[in-house]
Formats: structure tokens, sequence, C-alpha cells
């Protein structure tokens, strides 16, 4: 791993999905000279998806894991230096500001880009992790085009679950809704559409137990009716986690201004943050466009905000 740990460097940028590539090909050709902390996830949630076929430029689609590859090969062809480590604490409050990294070294910046995303949360079942991309997905936008004529199934009663099912209503002819709970958490508004949309069955009370596959990917899911006592089985290729996501902010020990949900507060919907010279992008501070290309967008955003600041 490189060191760079007696310079002061200009950025850094924390996080390598869409929206800190992005930053760091901008940055990059600003001559900033960023370093990119990739963390253990390098690429961010698109290395979990394959088919991408909603980021403009590509009219024949693009695998997610190359889509971020090719833009990792971009930054670092304009400079970008990258460490795959994790950045275990920030300091804020110094100038300049200072990361400790997993392994302790300590380094410094005038400033920061955080784009550390946002983690789907899942089940926790076994093989799970393994079947994603093959019949298990976290993203009915970037996988529910595969399943037309389907028959999918969606976990959870929230926003994101019932915002999962309807997007998927346009491809799938069925898009069952398992919820723990006889009751939604989900706002009215989304209720009454979903409710009233006749592709989608709710199988209330009902959680699941067991992912089934066999060498093609994903067959069918184990239920278990809470109410009843009851276990069933359903066969299916598409199900869809919409149990939420988690904004990556913990290494931030509450030193930015976070917004209700978790995810960082941003200024006027751009990339400034409470504390001036930290700029947030992606995910991590957007829990309503979640879209590559729109943390792309925000990740420019991010990298012309942070030229300006550091020309001020
Ligand atoms: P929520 O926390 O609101 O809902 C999560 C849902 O998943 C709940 O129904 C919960 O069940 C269920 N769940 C959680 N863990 C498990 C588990 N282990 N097993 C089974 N079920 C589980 O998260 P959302 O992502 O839906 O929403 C987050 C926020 O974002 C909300 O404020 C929402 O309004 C907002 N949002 C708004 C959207 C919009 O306006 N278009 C779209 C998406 C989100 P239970 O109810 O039993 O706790």
């Amino acid at each position: 791993m490189t060191s760079l740990k007696s310079e002061i460097h200009e950025t850094i940028i924390i996080g390598s999905g869409p929206a800190g590539y992005t930053a760091a090909i901008y940055a990059s050709r600003a001559s900033l000279n960023p370093v990119m902390i990739t963390g253990h996830e390098p690429g961010g949630q698109l290395t979990t998806t394959t088919d991408v076929e909603n980021f403009p430029g590509f009219p024949e689609g693009v695998t997610g894991p190359q889509l971020m590859e090719d833009m990792k090969k971009q930054a670092v062809r304009f400079g970008t230096t990258l460490m795959s480590t994790h950045v275990k604490n920030v300091n804020l409050k110094t100038s300049p500001f200072e990361l400790e990294l997993e392994n302790g070294e300590k380094i410094k910046s005038k400033t920061i880009i955080i784009s550390t995303g946002a983690s789907a949360k899942y089940l926790g079942l076994a093989n799970e992790k393994e079947l994603i991309g093959k019949g298990v997905s976290a993203c009915a936008t970037c996988d529910g085009f595969f399943y037309r004529d389907k028959k999918v199934y969606v976990v959870g009663g929230g926003d994101t679950a019932l915002e999962e099912a309807m997007f998927l209503t346009k491809f799938a002819n069925y898009v069952g809704v398992i919820h723990r709970r006889d009751t939604l958490r989900a706002s009215k508004a989304m209720q009454t559409k979903a409710i009233d949309n006749p592709k989608i069955e709710f199988i209330w009370n009902t959680e699941v137990r067991e992912l089934l596959f066999d060498q093609t990917g994903l067959t069918g899911l184990k239920l278990f009716n809470n109410q009843k006592n009851e276990e069933f089985d359903v066969v299916t290729n598409g199900f869809f986690y919409g149990i939420g996501h988690t904004p990556n902010t913990s290494f931030l020990n509450n030193q930015l201004e976070l917004k209700k949900t978790g995810y960082i507060q941003t200024i006027d919907g751009g990339p400034k943050t409470s504390i001036p010279g930290v700029f947030a992008c992606g995910d991590v501070q957007d829990d309503y466009y979640r879209q590559a290309i729109t943390a792309a967008g925000s990740g420019c955003q991010a990298a012309i905000a942070c030229e300006r600041y550091l020309e001020e």
C-alpha cells in the first residue's frame, strides 16, 4: 500500500462507487491529485448487480462490475491514487482534516469528499450473498427488467418494498409482497397504489425462512406464516429485498449533521455539508433517487465544489 502519511493532501475521496470515481475523475483532471480510499467493497453496490441498462452511453448495456472497473481506470489514468483500505475514524475538528485508516496509519487532507454509499439490508439467510445476481436482488430498478412475465417476490412493508413492487409490475405478471406483520409501514399514498395494483398480492404475517436454489440460481422460497405456524414453499426465480438501506456513516462518529434517516445532510441539494471543506455525494446523502447516474452526477458536483473551495 502506498504510504502517504507525511503529506497534506488537497483532497481525499472516501468510497469507490460511481459517485467516488466521478469525483476522482474530475478532481484529478483539476490537478488536485486525489487519494481515494476504496473501502471494503470496492466499486460499491453496482458490483452486486449484473447488467446495467440505464446508464447512458451503453446502448447494449454493461455489467455493473465492468462499469466500475472502467470508472476506476479512468480515475487512475488522470492521476488518482487508490488505497485499498478502510477509514476507521475521521477527525473533522482539525485543520487539515485527519483520517485514521484500518491499520492505524493517519493521513491528512485539506478537503474530504465522502462517497461511502448505503448498503441494502439483507435478511442474513444461508447462501444469500452467493445468490445475489442469480435471482436475489436488492435493486428492482437494476434487475426488474429481467423478469418480464415472471412471478417475483419482494420482502418488506415500507415505502422501499412497495416502490420496488410497483416498479416490478411493469415487467412481472405477479408480484408477491411478503411482510412479517399484517399492517404496512409504508405511507398511505403508497399503500393505496400498491393495494389497488392487480398484479400485487400481499402475503401477510409471513417470514422468509430459506432460499431454495439449484445450479442455475434461485428456484423458490421457503416461507413461514407466523399466525398459522405453517411453513410453505413458493416457486420463483426472482426475490427482491425491500427492507431498507443503511447509509455508511458510522466512521463519522456524528461529527457531521445527518438527516433523521441517518443520511448526510447536505446544503441546498448540493454537495456541501455542515463542515466547510467536507463534501458528500452519492447514496450516502441521497435517500430518494439512489441511482448510479445520479450518484455520478453528484460526484461531479462534489469535485467542482471542492476545487472552488480550495481556490478560495
Ligand atoms: P422502513 O424502515 O420504513 O421499512 C422497512 C420494512 O422492512 C418494514 O416494513 C420492516 O418491517 C421490514 N423489515 C425490516 N427488517 C426486516 C427483517 N429482518 N425481516 C422482515 N422484514 C423486515 O425502510 P424503507 O427503506 O422502506 O424506508 C426508509 C425511509 O425512506 C422511510 O422514511 C420511507 O418513507 C422513505 N422512502 C420514501 C420513498 C418515497 O417516498 N418514494 C421510497 C423509499 C423510501 P416492520 O414494518 O415489521 O418493521
